[in-house]
């Protein structure tokens, strides 16, 4: 394909109004454009780049037996009342309503479609199992949508179905499944690992997140040398180990001029860690009274599990002063009373532990677990930090790293599968419900993440397996016939074995040519400028070499040399 010819919109500076480098470098290099918040175009040779990671996850589902299909974008009520999540997707599902005010949404996830689909059309153990998958475009009003298509508010989704009639299979057919999502990350050529998650909105009983490995991913993973890796998120805190201090009488402290934090440790020669923080939640309606130590932060997903509340929030001025009020001094809301006070594991360990008193310039100290506290819950309510031993090997000292989320599997066992009553006869004609596993990816967040793993200070630097084009061919000037002889030689042979060729034929001066083909980042480049040619030599150059590295070859020796790195 012909520069040229093709819709390509490079632009000489960075857009301003994103902060992310992936965004960035996407708009700037003419892959997308932006149409609303959220909302976004694929131009040429982004699609590409799309179609080429569709095709490899395309053939990872044909060969564990996917089925392709097409859902529809729009999807009635009444399923999503059946599941509860009409209410339960709250406003990040984009509703409408047609002519006769029947109310639809767009997908945001097809569960509900594809089980109404198979609980009419599968009903024998015979027809089981099943995997259905579609690539389809999904919506979700996020409260933020940023960073370009990593995180919009209609993308591309690989969506994908199993149906079986017991667990042990759904159990076989999740590890096959997580074992082709690996491939299919090795294939795109990331650096990824593998968590354990939450399941969130979409629920079940196991769930794994497939994570990109990148600075500015928005997740944390914990990961330990044992082979335990988990979103921080849902990492379990273990118990820490107190000290062996004599414990003493609760007391008040003056604490004159310490009005920070900061200043309370110093004035009071103790760590943060001696210290203890109250923070009042909203759970469902109900105040619960949380106790953290100063240096750790509350999950809200942990707590909110332990709850067992659809909806948390931190209380409004109005609770927290009519709660603490309660008890002018706040050494006494160590002892709050009619109120659920859980305590984060961690606390209970705190020996002579110091609070805020509700009075000023003063602190108390020397709260213990054992007689001043009015605890009701211990549990582990906090977010694992630097230091934390691992879970599972209950040893080492986890490490962490950022990520972005491209991929989400889940073993539903038979939650949609009961609220909308999907069953199959089995062979002695009973009805069972079906179990169910579901397995997303998000393919325009892919796009994003690989541009946010991979590229340097002058742009893009493509893997091999989706790159828009394996190669670039840049003639210093078309118009010189020696130079688009050659050109078109080396395009001919390369694309004849089936090699995405770009040139760029454009009349453009050679900086802006180069300065182009670092940005979009295609891996290979091959230069034929009149002066090598004058010595039989065209230039050669890897994208992800440093700067500088160019080979001269003859052009036969190019197109070996690049038809070998492509095994063709
Ligand atoms: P997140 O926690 O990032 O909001 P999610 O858990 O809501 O993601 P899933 O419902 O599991 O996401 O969707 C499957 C995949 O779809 C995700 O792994 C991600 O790659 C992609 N995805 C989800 N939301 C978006 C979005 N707003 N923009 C782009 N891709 C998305
Ligand atoms: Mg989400």
């Amino acid at each position: 394909m012909f520069f040229s010819k093709l819709l390509i919109p490079t632009l000489r500076e960075s857009p301003t109004d994103t902060d992310i480098i992936s965004a960035k470098l996407m708009i700037k290099s003419g892959m997308i454009r932006k149409l609303a918040s959220g909302f976004y175009e694929f131009l040429p040779l982004g699609l590409k780049v799309l179609r080429k990671i569709e095709n490899i996850i395309r053939h990872e589902m044909n060969i564990i037996g996917g089925q392709e299909i097409i859902l529809p974008l729009i999807s009635p009520k009444n399923l999503w009342i059946e599941t509860g999540r009409w209410n339960i997707y709250g406003k990040e599902l984009f509703r409408l309503k047609d002519r006769k005010n029947a109310e639809f949404c767009l997908a945001p996830t097809a569960e509900e479609v594809i089980v109404d689909l198979v609980r009419k059309d599968v009903r024998s153990y015979k027809q089981l199992p099943i995997m259905l998958y579609q690539f389809g475009p999904k919506f979700r009003d996020e409260i933020r949508p940023r960073f370009g298509v990593m995180r919009s508010r209609e993308f591309l989704m690989k969506d994908a179905y199993s149906f079986h009639t017991d667990e042990l299979d759904l159990e076989k057919y999740y590890r096959i499944m997580l074992d082709a999502y690996k491939n299919i990350c090795v294939k795109c050529g990331f650096k990824f690992c593998v968590v354990e998650s939450t399941s969130g909105p979409i629920g079940g009983s196991l769930s794994h997140e497939f994570m990109i490995l990148a600075e500015n991913g928005e997740t944390e993973v914990a990961l330990c040398k044992c082979g335990y890796s988990a979103t921080s998120e849902k990492t379990e805190c273990l118990k820490v180990e107190g000290s062996m201090e004599e414990l003493h009488a609760m007391d008040e402290i003056f604490t004159p001029n310490a009005s920070t934090i900061e200043n309370v440790v110093k004035f009071l020669e103790l760590s943060t860690k001696n210290f203890l923080k109250t923070i009042i939640y909203i759970a469902d309606g109900d105040p619960v009274v949380v106790l953290l130590r100063e240096d750790h932060e509350i999950n809200e997903t942990k707590l909110q599990t332990l709850l067992e509340a659809s909806e948390i929030m931190i209380a409004d001025e109005q609770t927290v002063s009519t709660i603490t009020n309660a008890s002018i001094d706040f050494g006494d809301s160590v002892g709050f009373k009619n109120i659920n006070v859980i305590a984060d594991l961690s606390v209970i360990e705190i020996l002579n532990a110091v609070s805020e008193a509700n009075k000023k310039d003063y602190h108390v100290k020397n709260i213990n677990y054992t007689s001043d506290y009015g605890i009701n819950i211990i549990a582990d309510v906090r977010k694992v930090v630097p230091g934390d031993i691992c879970p599972r090997c209950k040893e080492k000292e986890l490490k962490f790293l950022r990520g972005i989320e491209v991929g989400h599997i889940f073993k539903l066992t038979t939650k949609y599968s009961k609220s909308m009553n999907a069953t199959y006869l089995d062979s002695n004609g009973k009805e069972n419900l079906i179990f169910m596993g579901c397995y997303g990816l998000g393919v325009t967040r892919i796009v994003a993440a690989t541009v946010e793993q991979s590229h340097d200070d002058s742009g893009i630097i493509w893997p091999d397996n989706i790159t828009p084009f394996e190669v670039l061919i840049v003639p210093l000037d078309y118009y010189d016939d020696r130079s688009r002889e050659v050109t078109e030689k080396i395009y001919k042979e390369l694309s004849s074995k089936g090699l995405d060729v770009l040139v760029d034929d454009r009349n453009e001066r050679p900086g802006v040519k180069f300065k182009d083909a670092d940005l979009i980042g295609i891996p290979y480049r091959i230069t034929i400028g009149k002066k090598d040619l004058a010595n039989g030599n065209v230039e050669f150059k890897v994208r992800k070499d440093p700067k500088g590295s160019v080979k001269f070859l003859k052009p036969e020796e190019v197109v070996s040399k690049v038809l070998e790195i492509f095994k063709k």
